[in-house]
């Protein structure tokens, strides 16, 4: 049985591997609100050749979008990977309520890895999960990084 995080983390790992068959680094990202998915993001960097196309961007601003508001603070926030400190600024400057995340990011983490913005004194700050389907992000993140090494 999945719990109910691990069901968001399924539907954000299913973006990380959307993006991964896109040539993107595999990284999927869901916002829910009340149990309804109102945002769905993937890392589209190469895509858009666009720096701040992260997974979560896309996903806030679809949220935006659907709900209308800049305020996603009665949302939550399922990614596959710790956000970064660009993405952990957007969360807080959402206001969102609670942030759930699979593998840590010792390079580039904003939420433990590096550093904790969450830790700051800013206001509204979210409450942090790490860890939800850990190992599953990762290999998606590991086999990504293989098959570039084998094609190269
Ligand atoms: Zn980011």
């Amino acid at each position: 049985m999945l719990t109910e995080q691990e069901r968001y983390m399924r539907e954000a790992l299913a973006l990380a591997r959307e993006a991964a068959a896109a040539g993107e680094v595999p990284v999927g990202c869901v916002i829910v609100r009340e149990g309804e998915i109102v945002g769905r993001g993937r890392n589209r960097r190469e895509e858009k050749q666009a720096t701040a196309s992260h997974a979560e961007m896309e996903a806030i601003a679809q949220a935006n979008r659907r709900l209308g508001t800049w305020r996603l603070d009665d949302c939550e926030l399922y990614v596959t990977l710790e956000p970064c400190p660009m993405c952990a600024g957007a969360i807080l400057n959402a206001r969102v309520r609670r942030v759930w995340y699979g593998a840590r990011d010792e390079a580039m983490g904003a939420c433990g890895g590096v550093t904790n913005l969450f830790m700051e004194q800013f206001p509204n700050r979210p409450a942090l999960v790490g860890g939800v389907l850990a190992e599953e992000c990762r290999t998606v993140l590991a086999d990504f990084f293989a098959s570039l090494r084998r094609d190269r």
